[in-house]
C-alpha cells in the first residue's frame, strides 16, 4: 500500500558484497566412486578421462541456500510514512539478515541488491511490476533455494493497526514446512524485539490462498501461490487483478500454454499467461506497519531493526537445522 510519499533514507541501505554462486565442481573421486566399477576392473588413464568428460557434473551443494527477497524496488516503493520507504527498509533487512546468515555458513541469494527493481537470473532489471515478480520467483528457483522469505512491512489505512504478521500458501505441496517457518519468523521477530526492550503484538500466520478476494475469486500473493494462469494486466477485466502493492496475481488451478502479452491490445480480450512459482517453503513476512507511529519509531531504531534481523535468521537458521 502506499501511503504518505516520503524522502528515502539512503543510510538504510547498507550495500554488501555480491553473492557468491553457491555452485561447486564436482571433483575427480567423487566421479569415480560414482561410476561403480568393479573393485578387479584396471581403469585406464584414458578410461578416466573419458567418464569424466561423458559425465555431467553435478551440482554438489556444500551448503543450504536461503533466498531472501525484499519487497518492491523501483517506483513501487511499497508503503511510507516521513523519513521511511518500504522498499529501502525491507533492502535493509534482507542486508542485514543475510550478513548473520553468512556467518553461520548459509548462502544467501537476494532477488535485488539495490532500490531498483529486481532482476532475471541474467542480470536484467524487470521492466514492470510483473515481470519483476516474476524475476524473483525465477531467480529462487535458479539458485535452487531451500527456502524463500519475502521481506516486506505492513501499511493500513487502519492506523491503529501495527504488529508483525507472516503469509504462506496452503495449496503448496510443502505447506507444512512454511507454515512452521512463518510461525518461527514472527516468533523470532517479536521475541527479538522484546528482548531488546521494544513491544508489537503477534498478528499470527496466515494463509495467503484468498488474500485479496473479489467476486468470489481469490488471490493469492504471487511469489507465494502455486504455478498456473494469470489475466495480464493492462487489458484486464475488472476484479481479476488487484495490483496496489504489485504482490499479487489470480491464479487458477489449471496450468495452461502461453500466450503472448506483446500482442495484447485494449480491444483484445485479456491475454493468459503462465506463472511460475518458488519450487520451496516460503514465507511472506510482514514486518510491522508504517502506517502506526508506535511501530514506525520501532523500525527507525537501529537497534531494533538488529533485534528483528537477529530474530529472523535465527528462526531460518533453526528451520534449516544448521
Ligand atoms: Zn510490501
Amino acid at each position: 500500500m502506499r501511503l504518505i510519499p516520503a524522502l528515502s533514507l539512503a543510510s538504510l541501505a547498507r550495500l554488501s558484497p555480491a553473492s557468491l554462486a553457491g555452485l561447486c565442481a564436482a571433483t575427480l573421486g567423487a566421479v569415480l566412486l560414482g561410476c561403480g566399477a568393479d573393485r578387479a576392473t584396471v581403469v585406464s588413464p584414458v578410461t578416466v578421462a573419458e567418464a569424466v568428460a561423458a559425465t555431467p557434473a553435478p551440482r554438489v551443494r556444500t551448503a543450504k541456500v536461503v533466498i531472501l527477497d525484499p519487497g518492491h524496488g523501483g517506483d513501487e516503493i511499497g508503503a511510507a510514512t516521513e523519513g521511511l520507504r518500504e522498499k529501502d527498509s525491507n533492502l535493509d533487512f534482507a542486508l542485514r539478515i543475510e550478513r548473520l546468515l553468512r556467518q553461520s555458513g548459509v548462502e544467501v541469494v537476494l532477488t535485488r541488491r539495490d532500490e531498483e527493481r529486481a532482476t532475471t537470473p541474467d542480470g536484467v532489471v524487470a521492466r514492470d511490476g510483473r515481470a519483476d515478480l516474476a524475476a524473483r520467483v525465477r531467480t529462487a528457483n535458479a539458485a535452487e533455494g531451500d527456502l524463500f522469505v519475502s521481506i516486506h512491512s505492513n501499511g493500513s489505512g487502519d492506523t491503529g493497526q501495527r504488529g508483525v504478521e507472516a503469509y504462506y500458501d496452503s495449496r503448496r505441496p510443502f505447506a507444512e514446512q512454511s507454515s512452521t517457518l512463518a510461525r518461527a519468523l514472527i516468533d523470532g521477530a517479536v521475541d527479538g524485539l522484546a528482548a531488546a526492550g521494544f513491544t508489537t503484538p503477534d498478528r499470527g500466520v496466515l494463509d495467503s490462498k484468498c488474500w485479496r478476494q473479489r467476486a468470489d475469486r481469490c488471490f493469492g500473493l504471487y511469489v507465494l501461490s502455486p504455478e498456473g494462469t494469470t489475466v495480464s494486466s493492462g487489458s484486464a477485466p475488472s476484479g481479476s487483478a488487484p495490483s496496489a502493492t504489485g504482490t499479487v496475481t489470480a491464479v487458477t488451478s489449471t496450468p495452461t500454454t502461453v500466450v503472448p502479452t506483446s500482442t495484447a491490445t485494449a480491444t483484445q480480450p485479456p491475454a493468459i499467461v503462465t506463472k511460475e512459482a518458488t519450487a520451496m517453503p516460503g514465507v511472506l513476512l510482514e514486518l510491522l506497519f508504517l502506517s502506526n507511529d508506535a511501530d514506525v519509531a520501532i523500525l527507525k531504531s537501529d537497534t531494533a531493526r538488529d533485534a528483528i534481523a537477529r530474530g529472523v535468521a535465527t528462526a531460518i537458521l533453526r528451520q534449516l537445522g544448521v
